[in-house]
């Protein structure tokens, strides 16, 4: 393996930045320029071996390290984030197009995560019964799987990466990333300062990389567990792949997510919220709200009258410019594919209200932006209702009553989140309860929730048993063990061939 040249992104292989041995590399893109301002290194089967390699060779020492002191290297690395969330955030907002203070939200939300796996040693306490026999007592720990893996989409670069590894960190796990190809830098930042913190070699790695890595991944078979987080098909290849291979795994997909609006709904803090949920990010968020549901005629045409010209209002820039409220799209790929999505709902007969195709901005005529879309009297056969587009398109579908409303999501392939803007307590309560949806908003538009509960969506949002971070996520990367131990002080039990009982 040889040292880099500066318009290459590398592969960080036990604590070391390696260019690997892949003949390959993909181009990254300035979104907001449209200009490519580097290239990643492609892994071959060779580099994630070696990475796997060091990351097992890694183990045995982390995962005899103590709680606390994994806890203290999580403090110290939480320390060097809190000093240099704006780097990162520029980094991410180079590569991704998101705006800088929705990259630096990105951070904080990820830094939100290695706070709670700072709590290491009271996380992974176990239980004990004394006397479960005479004598007998029985205890139940928690224990590292060894080495897990995490692939990542090009959404949140930074934040999605800590929804794993600091909780696996934390439990005593050697960690590879493989982030998206199309925003590879942040990861290898996070190595870095990860190390800079006293993260001994080996323990973090990042391999760049596209189908041929996360197959070599796939198919390791040193690695314990794989978490995934990206499109539907993808995550469903993985979680299937990993049962095949024998490995414990979690596959979030994509999403599809809709906001009701009742008729007692406050319809300005609707309104606002919408705004945000389905541009923020230019819609490149599996939480995005994508289609709005107000309920009966007056609601929906009263939400129109104030919902067009706040999407005709949108500041579109590049994401340094601080009056910008939405970037670009990631490349030109993911344009013409929204782009496409818009076409065909003009194609199927829904109402286009506000178009942004084809938008050109002054001294960024090259980069990939589509301003803010809205289309009203969508219905549910239509391919922009039931397919993810991710990109700033709000759908407003009509419905006649909450019952119908409430029917469509859950009648829908995703259930990532949902939310209900109302005043109707029954209401609220019974969507809360009924609803087919894994994160769920009472006029909140955007349910993720915090570090300390756990993130995942139901349906054809999540592939696995164990959503992400909180306490779920420390029960993904730790395995139980219970054991039972009898002292036998006095006791002379004598052979017994019939299934233990208590005595
Ligand atoms: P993607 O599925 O294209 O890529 C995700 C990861 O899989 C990347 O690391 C990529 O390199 C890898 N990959 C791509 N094609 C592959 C293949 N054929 N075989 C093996 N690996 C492959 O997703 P994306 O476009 O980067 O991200 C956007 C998607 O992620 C959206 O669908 C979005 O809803 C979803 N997402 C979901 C959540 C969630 O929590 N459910 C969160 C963020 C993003």
């Amino acid at each position: 393996m040889t040292q880099t040249s500066p318009a290459t992104i590398p592969h960080f292989i036990n604590g070391q930045r390696v260019t690997g041995t892949g003949e390959r590399t993909a181009p990254v893109f300035n979104p907001a320029t449209g200009k490519e301002s580097g290239r990643v290194v492609l892994a071959s089967a060779q580099d994630v071996k070696e990475a796997v390699a060091a990351a097992n060779a890694a183990a045995p020492g982390w995962a005899a390290t103590t709680p606390l002191r994994r806890a203290r290297i999580l403090n110290a690395f939480l320390r060097i984030l809190e000093e240099r969330v704006d780097t990162l955030a520029e980094l991410i907002s180079a590569e991704h197009g998101k705006v800088f203070s929705d990259a630096k939200g990105e951070v904080q939300r990820g830094m939100e995560v290695v706070e709670f796996a700072t709590g290491a040693p009271q996380l992974l306490k176990g239980e004990i019964t004394e006397d479960v026999g005479t004598r007998v007592d029985s205890h139940a720990v928690r224990q590292p799987l060894g080495v897990v893996a995490g692939i990542t989409p090009f959404n949140f670069p930074a934040m999605v990466p800590m929804w794993m590894f600091p909780v696996a960190l934390a439990c005593g796990n050697t960690f590879i990333l493989k982030p998206s190809e199309r925003d590879p830098s942040a990861a290898v930042l996070l190595a870095e300062w990860l190390k800079e913190a006293g993260l001994p070699d080996g323990v973090f790695n990042v391999v760049h990389g596209d189908k041929l890595a996360v197959d070599a991944l796939l198919e390791d078979p040193d690695i314990s567990a794989i978490s995934f987080v990206g499109s539907t098909p993808i995550a469903r290849y993985i979680y299937e792949t990993a049962a095949r291979t024998g490995k414990r795994c979690q596959a979030l997909g994509g999403a599809k997510n809709h906001m009701i609006i009742m008729p007692d709904a406050d319809l300005d803090q609707a309104v606002d919220a919408l705004m945000g949920a389905a541009y923020g990010s230019a819609g490149e968020r599996c939480m995005a709200i994508s289609v709005a549901v107000p309920v009966g005629e007056e609601t929906a045409n009263a939400l129109m009258a104030k919902l067009e010209p706040r999407v005709r209002a949108l500041k579109v820039g590049p994401g340094t410019d601080p009056e910008a409220e939405m970037g670009p799209l990631v490349t030109r790929a993911h344009l013409d594919k929204v782009s496409g999505y818009v076409d065909a709902g003009v194609a199927e007969g829904a109402e286009l209200v506000v178009d942004g195709r084809g938008l050109k901005l002054q001294g960024y005529e090259d980069g990939f932006f589509i301003g803010g879309t809205l289309f009203d009297h969508v219905t549910p056969d239509m391919r922009i209702y039931k397919e993810e587009i991710f990109g700033p398109v709000l759908a407003v579908v009509r419905a006649d009553n909450y019952e119908t409303a409430a029917r469509m999501i859950n009648e829908h392939e995703f259930g990532n989140g949902t939310a209900i803007f109302t005043r109707d307590g029954d209401a609220a309560r019974e969507f809360a309860h009924a609803i087919k949806v894994g994160m769920v908003g009472i006029n909140v538009p955007i349910p993720v929730p915090m570090a300390f509960h756990s993130f995942g969506g139901w349906k054809a949002s999540l592939f696995g048993d164990h959503h992400m971070h909180g306490p779920e996520g420390v029960r993904f990367y730790t395995r139980l063990k219970t054991i039972t131990s009898r002292w036998p002080t006095g006791i002379r039990a004598g052979a017994e061939f019939v299934m233990p009982t208590m005595k």
